[in-house]
C-alpha cells in the first residue's frame, strides 16, 4: 500500500520522531501550523477517526500520547488541541488516521 504514515512507521521516510509506543509514533509535522505541531498516529493503518473506533486500545494510547507529547512540550499547561480532520472536505490529505497535537502561541479559535 503506497502510504505516507506506512513509509514513516517502517523507516522508509524520514521525521523526526518523539515519541514511540506499541500501537502508536509522534512526529513533528513537516508544515507546522502552531508553534508545537505534533502528529500522533496509530501503528495500524486505518484511514480516518471513524475507523479507529474499532481500535479502542489503540485510540486509548493515542489519546494518553497526544496528552504525553503536550506535557514534553510544554502546553500542557497553557492549553492545546487535538484536531482529527475527517475527509478532505475538512482538510484531511494523508488517509491514515493521525491527531495533530497544536500548541503554544498563535492558536486562533474560532478559525477566520
Ligand atoms: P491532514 O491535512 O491530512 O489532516 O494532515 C496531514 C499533515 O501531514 C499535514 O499537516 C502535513 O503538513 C503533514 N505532512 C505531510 N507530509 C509529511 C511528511 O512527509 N512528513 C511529516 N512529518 N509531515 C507531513
Ligand atoms: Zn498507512
Amino acid at each position: 500500500m503506497d502510504c505516507l504514515f506506512c513509509k514513516i512507521i517502517s523507516g522508509e521516510v524520514p521525521a523526526q520522531v518523539l515519541r514511540e509506543t506499541e500501537r502508536t509514533l509522534a512526529f513533528r509535522d513537516i508544515n507546522p501550523q502552531a508553534p508545537v505541531h505534533v502528529l500522533v498516529i496509530p501503528k495500524v493503518h486505518v484511514p480516518n477517526f471513524a475507523a479507529l473506533a474499532e481500535h479502542p486500545e489503540t485510540l486509548a494510547e493515542l489519546a494518553a500520547e497526544a496528552a504525553e507529547v503536550a506535557k514534553a512540550e510544554g502546553v500542557a499547561e497553557s492549553g492545546y488541541r487535538v484536531v482529527f480532520n475527517t475527509g478532505t472536505g475538512a482538510g484531511q490529505t494523508v488517509f491514515h488516521a493521525h491527531a495533530h497535537v497544536l500548541g503554544g502561541r498563535g492558536l486562533n479559535w474560532p478559525p477566520g
